[in-house]
């Protein structure tokens, strides 16, 4: 080797380094199903997590963020393209592809010289590509003993509870990495999904409290047709066995993965502790079917709580690592959920509609190089304006072709640029939720409905913030009416929907 070539070497390695030194490491943790309502740090009083409080506290708690298509896959197909659906095309859980050979912000990095990884719940198949390292579930996996896949193509049952395992993982592949190039790893949770499964020591950490119903719990979907028509109310939908873990006996006890996939150790946790639960129930007297609604509400909001607290646990490890390693300081951390999800508004758990609960999502980025204190952030946001951003701040060029809006500005302290919503849900299956797409301009919400009902939706959410009086074709709101119209065909035109346009066009 020639001495010029080994300086020019040399200066290339230096400025690299001195460079991969200033880019923040990026880390992303995704949940599953977490809602905001259940956040301490979004002021929740029937939730606690302190840990991920602790990302809100020393950074920005995020208000207004939204996913473009309330369901688990196609949330984090979103998240990773920085697209809409329609173009990255992950519409829904039960029939689509993905197809992993597509661009995505994790790509971009690694190109700019980012190690990259993506471990736990992807729910986008097991054939990821644009990785340093992957480990995922299959599909939505198992709260124990769940089985992994990673990027040698190696299927690996692990042992124990799947909060715990995505964690190791994580600070393992973490610890791995030398110290010389930044590195973005997207954490994904399964927890808080149905059919929440606490670890066994958190059980009783949310026991024996009184959880308000919320004052929409008996709706009666007057002027909704598609809330009229779904099948995901607590009073009806929710299962005493499946959902709730009271089973008749052992055997239809065991048909259940979660539950057959336990050590016997923890099955025996299990088993004891729900014991005293089918004591409860079959104690009581449930001839009024309100208060077997509202039995079943307490139920469902325990154990979702104690599954909270596994994960929340789990997620101040990750930070603890970060802190311990002096990591802390140039690492922006996310922590969002893959959507919303109802607590018993509109009598409903799960997610899919475009109403406030599930259309909105929790989210806090902590970034202290640049962020010296917290702050609540009220500015409209999407969570596919995520990849944009992480590119601007790695300095990174966004490729043309991603939809999301970069809110870097709101990380430097500046007013978000973000105007508008633009939403569609597909999926025609499960829990029975008509397909739909809308505009929302963060007061004003506009909603078509189509395929299993034909129908519109306007909504001031000023006026009306549970979302329970349909105006549209409301004579007062005629003006406001045409121009969500005009709104909504404009979002339908920008982010090129044809779909959308076709029924839209045809209403
Ligand atoms: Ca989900």
């Amino acid at each position: 080797m020639n001495k010029a070539f080994t300086f020019i070497l040399f200066c290339a390695l230096s400025i690299s380094m001195l460079y991969g030194q200033k880019r923040p490491n990026i880390v992303i943790i995704i949940s599953d199903d977490h809602s905001y309502q259940t956040i301490s740090a979004y002021g929740s009083k029937i939730g606690s997590t302190p840990n991920i409080d602790r990302i809100a506290k020393d950074g920005l708690l995020f208000n207004r963020a939204y996913v473009n298509n309330s369901l688990c896959g196609p949330s984090r197909a979103s998240l990773l393209t920085g697209k809409y659906s329609h173009k990255n095309g992950y519409k829904e859980n039960e029939k689509s592809h993905f197809e992993h050979s597509q661009n995505s912000f994790v790509k971009e990095l690694r190109k700019a010289g980012y190690r990259t990884s993506w471990i736990g719940k992807q729910h986008l198949g097991d054939t990821l590509e644009g990785f340093d390292y992957f480990d995922v579930l299959i599909n939505q996996g198992h709260y124990f003993n769940p089985n992994f896949k990673n990027q040698k193509g190696e299927m690996k049952r692990e042992k124990g509870y799947v909060s715990d395992i995505v964690t190791e993982k994580a600070i393992g592949w973490m610890e791995s990495l030398d110290r010389e190039k930044p590195f973005c790893m997207i954490l994904g949770h399964k927890a808080t999904h149905r059919e929440w499964n606490p670890d066994p020591q958190d059980f009783g950490k949310n026991d024996g409290k009184k959880f308000p119903l919320p004052d929409n719990f008996y709706d009666n979907y007057e002027g909704r047709e598609a809330a009229k028509i779904q099948e995901m109310q607590v009073s009806k939908d929710m299962k005493l066995d499946y959902d709730l873990k009271l089973f008749k006996s052992e055997a239809d006890w065991m048909k259940e993965s979660n539950f057959f996939r336990m050590d016997e150790s923890d099955r025996e946790k299990y088993r004891s502790y729900y014991a005293k639960v089918k004591a409860d129930f079959e104690s009581r007297d449930f001839s009024d079917p309100k208060k077997l609604a509202e039995w079943k509400y307490q139920r469902y909001m325990t154990d979702y709580l104690n599954t909270a607290e596994s994960m929340d646990r789990n997620i101040g490890k990750v930070l603890d690592y970060l802190d311990e390693k002096g990591l802390a300081e140039n690492t922006l951390v996310i922590y969002m959920s893959d959507q919303g999800f109802y607590m018993g508004e509109h009598g409903w758990f799960d997610k899919r509609f475009m109403y406030e609960e599930s259309f909105r999502t929790p989210m806090m980025l902590r970034y202290p190089k640049h962020i010296k204190k917290s702050k609540k952030v009220n500015d409209l946001l999407m969570t596919i304006d995520i990849a944009p951003t992480m590119l601007e701040l790695a300095g990174v060029a966004v490729p043309s072709d991603m939809q999301g809006e970069s809110f870097e500005k709101i990380i430097e302290g500046k007013e978000g640029a973000r105007k508008q919503l633009y939403y569609h849900y597909y999926e025609d299956g499960i829990h029975n939720v008509s397909p739909h797409f809308g505009v929302s301009d963060g007061q004003y919400k506009l909603i078509r409905f189509y395929n299993k009902v034909d129908s519109w939706e306007l909504y001031d959410l000023k006026k009306d913030s549970k979302e329970m009086n349909n105006l549209y074709n409301n004579a007062k709101y005629a003006e406001k009416q045409a121009e969500m119209m005009r709104k909504l065909k404009e979002e339908i035109k920008k982010q090129d929907d044809a779909e959308a346009m076709l029924i839209f066009e045809a209403s």
